[in-house]
């Protein structure tokens, strides 16, 4: 059982298991949602990516601060939408609509301690120069 945290630690999730894949998203919608929710710490990288470590839905569980959870879209008709603890603005992870998994921020994880990305996709979004 992996166990992360909100910034603050007001929000605790369990992963049990091991993770489907982490995967850095270059996507416009994901540095969108970054410059928008504008956490601090970050959740990008420095090459503008944000890191994502995803889980199937049936083995992560709230084990505390599920009332601190609110749904952030971009726009209203988002198929997407990103949970964020409201307690202190952390995003914890994206949700596709019909998706069988969740893929949680990697900037959850203490220290840079999330598995090692490994892919990168939409690069095709990402600015010139960083792909
Ligand atoms: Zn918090
Ligand atoms: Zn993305």
């Amino acid at each position: 059982m992996t166990k992360i945290t909100c910034t603050c630690g007001d929000v605790a999730i369990a992963l049990d298991g091991p993770p489907i894949l982490t995967a850095e998203c270059h996507c416009t919608s994901c540095r969108d949602a970054a410059g928008r929710l504008a956490p601090r710490p970050p959740v990008q990288e420095e090459n503008g990516g944000t890191r994502f470590v995803m889980q199937r839905k049936d083995r992560v569980r709230v084990l505390k601060g599920a009332d601190h959870l609110a749904s952030f879209r971009l726009t209203p008709k988002s198929g997407t939408q990103r949970i964020v603890a409201t307690c202190c603005a952390a995003p914890m992870w994206l949700e596709f609509r019909g998706g069988h998994w969740l893929s949680i921020y990697a900037a959850r994880w203490p220290d840079g301690s999330a598995p090692a990305p490994a892919l990168r996709t939409m690069t095709r979004d990402a600015p010139p120069g960083r792909r």
